[in-house]
């Protein structure tokens, strides 16, 4: 192929790959199209395209012959199975030198098993964690690649154009080694799920507990995304209260089901946190609830013969209100915390050599969790890149600790009221945990030395030691 070739292709033509290539193009980035099904090639061609400088390769061959050598391939695939077939497939077209990027939301160790199958024949692979959805696909998205330093220079003046930009800055940068991207990305996910879990608990509390209608709760979550908890995901709750179904033209949130899918990206992060033994409960609860939603028979049947007190908020709702306000910032920030957390570990563990600093700064922009929070805490790696916790950092420590009895009050009245808020709750034992100088596992060694002779530790001599408890 002559030196004009397309300097990117991109593989799948779903919602991602589409708005992404749209995106390559408008960014004056030349670039080639393939799709499985090459109905879907013809029809965004002819209806997507324009005059923009998108080739289409109808035929992989086809493809392959319009990108410029060596070859950027960007792969915009359903995550799994589906990557190892395009891989699978494109493998004999490619040569030594060609950049191979997975796009999707793939396990990084499937990244791993893929960077190093392609690395026999000298072909670099690339994970890339995208963010942003739809529009942020097509307009600025935020970006996490991982990999080698030359695959990312090779295709950085492209993913830094597409990218979203705050302050002039692209939201995207080389992370780390290896599969760092789609760690980060799954991460990502994870506090994304904590997130949503803490603020459908705070509807669920304004919705059960107060009585709020729709429209009241569109102008609670607008007046809270004004300030210091101004996030995307407060943006779009916001909105969402607003919306009324076509059909009946009442509030559309109503007439949703209360059951939430997920595609797994939170629970792998459970998983991992537990498998690198970092706390993520916020996190962890946040799979739990969406599991717990899915079990709506049952609940149903659960409704009609368990009950609680049926207690009715009976305080100052203004001043709940604000309490609430202040107790969903403080589960925010203990949400960043535990995912910021396992990427120090998992930074330590797998050797992708990330800074969290910048992980914070190309979160800021273009991706689900892009909050305002981002900028403090973008401060805190910033001015301490060996900080150990989020936590301790002087201005987020002191902000939690300025809400925390907000919290404490906000936690005792949903108990109060039997609305669930794990979310919350788990957020404020995790602060209370973390802070405290002597946690009870004293006992669970004295149990687990008595039943299993597990031995334990003391506090007064280093060693293992073993008791005989039934001897008095
Ligand atoms: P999508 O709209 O469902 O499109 C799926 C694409 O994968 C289609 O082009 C489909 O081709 C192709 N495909 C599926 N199985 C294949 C196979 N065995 N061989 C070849 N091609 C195959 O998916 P999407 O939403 O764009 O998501 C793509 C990736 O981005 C996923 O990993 C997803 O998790 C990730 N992601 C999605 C979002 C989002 O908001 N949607 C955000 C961030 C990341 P056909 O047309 O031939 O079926």
């Amino acid at each position: 192929m002559p030196k004009q070739g397309c300097e990117i292709g991109v593989v799948g033509l779903g919602t991602m790959g589409r708005n992404l290539a749209l995106n390559f193009a408008d960014h004056g980035f030349r670039v080639a199209v393939y799709n499985r099904t090459a109905e879907k090639t013809r029809e965004f061609m002819a209806q997507e395209v324009g005059p923009r400088h998108i080739r289409p390769g109808y035929e992989l061959q086809e493809f392959i012959g319009l990108l410029r050598r060596p070859r950027a391939l960007l792969i915009m695939v359903s995550a799994g199975d589906a990557v190892d077939a395009v891989i699978k497939e494109i493998w004999p077209h490619l040569a030594a030198g060609d950049l191979v990027i997975d796009g999707g939301n793939s396990h990084f160790t499937d990244t791993n098993r893929r960077a190093r199958a392609l690395a026999v024949n000298k072909v670099m692979f690339m994970g890339l964690g995208v963010s942003g959805g739809e529009a942020g696909a097509r307009y600025g998205p935020s970006l996490m690649p991982g990999g080698p330093q030359p695959a990312y220079d090779r295709v950085a003046p492209v993913l830094e154009a597409a990218a979203a930009q705050v302050e002039g800055a692209p939201c995207v940068a080389l992370l780390g080694r290896g599969s760092a991207g789609h760690y980060v990305k799954m991460v990502h996910n994870g506090i994304e799920y904590g997130l949503m879990e803490l603020i459908a608990e705070t509807y669920d509390l304004l919705k059960r507990g107060l009585g709020m209608q729709p429209e009241e709760l569109h102008k609670v979550y607008t007046d809270w995304n004004q300030g210091e908890l101004s996030s995307f995901l407060l943006e779009i709750t916001a909105r969402i209260f607003l919306k009324k179904d076509e059909k009946t033209g009442k509030p559309l949130i109503d007439l949703i089901l209360d059951r939430a899918k997920q595609k797994g990206t939170g629970m792998w992060t459970s998983w991992e946190a537990m498998d690198l033994q970092v706390g993520t409960p916020t996190i962890d609860i946040a799979v739990v609830m969406r599991d717990l939603s899915g079990y709506q028979d049952e609940r149903l049947a659960a409704a009609q013969v368990l009950t609680s007190p049926n207690h009715v908020f009976g305080g100052d709702r203004a001043r709940f209100l604000d309490k609430l306000k202040n107790g969903l910032y403080a589960g925010m920030i203990a949400t960043y915390a535990q995912g910021l957390a396992l990427l120090k570990r998992a930074s330590a563990t797998y050797n992708y050599g990330l800074d969290l600093e910048t992980v914070a700064r190309i979160w800021r922009g273009g991706c689900i969790i892009r909050a305002a929070l981002l900028e403090d805490i973008r401060a805190a790696f910033r001015d301490r890149p060996d900080l150990n916790h989020l936590f301790l950092d002087p201005k987020l420590g002191s902000e939690f600790m300025t809400r925390q009895q907000d919290l404490r009050d906000v936690v005792g009245v949903a108990a109060e009221l039997g609305v669930p808020a794990p979310g919350l709750m788990l957020s404020l034992a995790y602060f209370d945990a973390y802070r405290s100088a002597r946690l009870p596992a004293n006992l669970i060694q004295a149990q687990r030395d008595y039943f299993g002779a597990h031995t334990f530790e003391r506090v007064d001599a280093a060693g293992a030691f073993h008791a005989q408890w039934d001897e008095d």
